[in-house]
């Protein structure tokens, strides 16, 4: 007690001389105003970021930091103030360099699109468009039907619509199909997707009550058979994305539900995911049914991603049959899900590339990042290695063999062969050199292993 009495006596003294020191914010005004360099900033910029370095130091100086009496004199402050301007008057909103060899990769973006793509957005946002207009009745139109005949001539399904995102979708359906009811689900795909999107969760809020079957490793046909009751509303399967049960497993295929559904008159939907058009077993990696075939199965709904394998802009994509789209799409919660015009004119593009698979392979990122061969990775690789080694010194540089990821919770278990810069750095940390490549004007995110800096270049881009 008397220690901390002596202790804040101690504090004050010192902090009173300190406190006071401090320039005060009109000061500091006036004399960034005179600063050329800051022309051109609001005012309201300077002033907040006078306020809030003033306003750091002083809690500095409660909490007991060592603080030089110098370095608050004007002068002193001025780099300091200009630095923290310059950094309001960055955009927060930033590209950066994915350097992590994940491809869909959520927090940094997921998918990235084709250049050819930029145009369009940059004139769906500067021009007025067609949106919902019909040119040629001169009525009013509706957005969805800009991408429903491409989607149903791609996929083979009867009818389409296109909500804000997989989640979106998947509470939609729910919603209109089995709100009340019951949802027949096995055990083992009851999953959580990053974030906070959990099957059990979803549906609860969608009001349909969730029917568990099964076991976590193994579910039958007779499973589903036994749950269904006068209350089931939908047979539903999930794409466990993120996850594989490996060993002693049964999962009841598509087929299998579809058969089932058909007999016992009870609809069947399938949350894919990661969707695909594309068989990526063309790149060596593992078979995955693509979206045409799961349509060809039978299957009366299906909803997956704008932006996770498809390699397009955010959005929830469903599939399926005409009378049930249709009651999907009069669904009062469809009008707080719909998407805007930036995403169907990004979503355009990208179909119209699919109608020419290996257009779409070359062309949209996600899939043309899938698809290079390890070699022309390394190749870009060794050019950046010899870049570096003539650029910077005390550090390590080397051409790495490594492994990407797909990524965007799909495929969990393929590994890409990939080619990496490595950055061994020889007096700093390895953390210090991640820290300081994170805050570049154009940030560089890489990964560390072994107590060194990867720079995977599967997902850098060649300029
Ligand atoms: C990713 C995913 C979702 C969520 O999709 P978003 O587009 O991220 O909203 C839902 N279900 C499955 C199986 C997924 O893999």
């Amino acid at each position: 007690m008397q220690q901390n009495e002596k202790n804040k006596g101690n504090t004050l003294k010192v902090d009173q001389r300190l406190l006071q020191a401090i320039p005060n914010v009109d000061k500091c005004l006036l004399r960034l105003l005179e600063l050329p360099e800051l022309e051109d900033v609001p005012v309201v910029v300077v002033k907040n970021s006078v306020r809030d370095v003033l306003a750091r130091l002083r809690a500095d100086i409660l909490a007991g930091a060592e603080v030089k009496a110098t370095s608050l004199e004007l002068e002193e402050l001025v780099p300091v103030l200009t630095d923290r301007i310059r950094q309001e008057m960055r955009p927060r909103f930033r590209r950066v360099v994915n350097a992590t060899g994940v491809i869909i990769h959520t927090n940094l973006g997921r998918s990235v699109l084709p250049a050819e793509t930029a145009q369009v957005l940059a004139e769906a946002g500067t021009r007025y468009s067609n949106l919902e207009f019909d040119l040629e009745t001169g009525q009013r139109g509706s957005r969805y039907s800009l991408v429903e005949k491409l989607l149903c001539d791609l996929t083979g399904a009867e009818a389409a619509l296109v909500v804000n995102n997989n989640a979106a979708a998947v509470l939609i359906v729910l919603e209109t199909l089995a709100r009340g009811r019951e949802v027949v689900v096995s055990r083992g795909q009851l999953v959580e997707i990053g974030g906070s999107f959990r099957i059990p969760d979803v549906m609860e809020r969608s009001g349909a009550r969730l029917v568990e079957v099964g076991a976590t490793n193994r579910t039958h046909p007779r499973d589903y058979e036994r749950a269904v009751t006068e209350e089931t509303a939908l047979l539903l399967k999930v794409h466990c994305s993120n996850f594989k049960v490996i060993g002693f497993t049964r999962e009841v295929s598509l087929e299998e539900l579809v058969a089932l559904g058909a007999a016992l008159n009870i609809p069947v939907m399938e949350d894919l995911g990661s969707g695909c058009f594309v068989d990526l077993s063309r790149f060596g990696l593992e078979k995955e049914p693509t979206v045409q075939e799961v349509v060809a199965s039978g299957v009366d709904v299906v909803t997956f991603s704008g932006d996770k394998l498809l390699g397009g802009p955010q959005a929830g994509i469903i599939l399926g049959r005409k009378d049930i789209i249709a009651r999907i799409r009069k669904n009062p919660v469809n009008r707080a899900m719909r998407i805007d015009k930036f995403t169907l004119a990004a979503l355009e593009s990208i179909l119209r590339l699919y109608l020419d698979e290996n257009t779409a392979c070359a062309t949209i990122p996600t899939l043309a990042m899938i698809g290079e061969p390890v070699e022309s990775v390394r190749k870009r690789a060794r050019r950046l290695a010899k870049r570096l080694r003539s650029r910077i010194r005390d550090c390590n540089v080397a051409v790495k063999e490594t492994v990407s990821r797909v990524g965007g919770g799909a495929m969990p278990e393929q590994n890409l062969p990939s080619c990496a810069v490595e950055l061994q750095p020889g007096t700093m940390t390895v953390n210090r050199l991640e820290s300081l490549l994170r805050q570049l004007d154009v940030p560089v995110i890489g990964r560390i292993e072994d107590d060194r800096f990867l720079l995977d270049m599967r997902t850098v881009a060649r300029d």
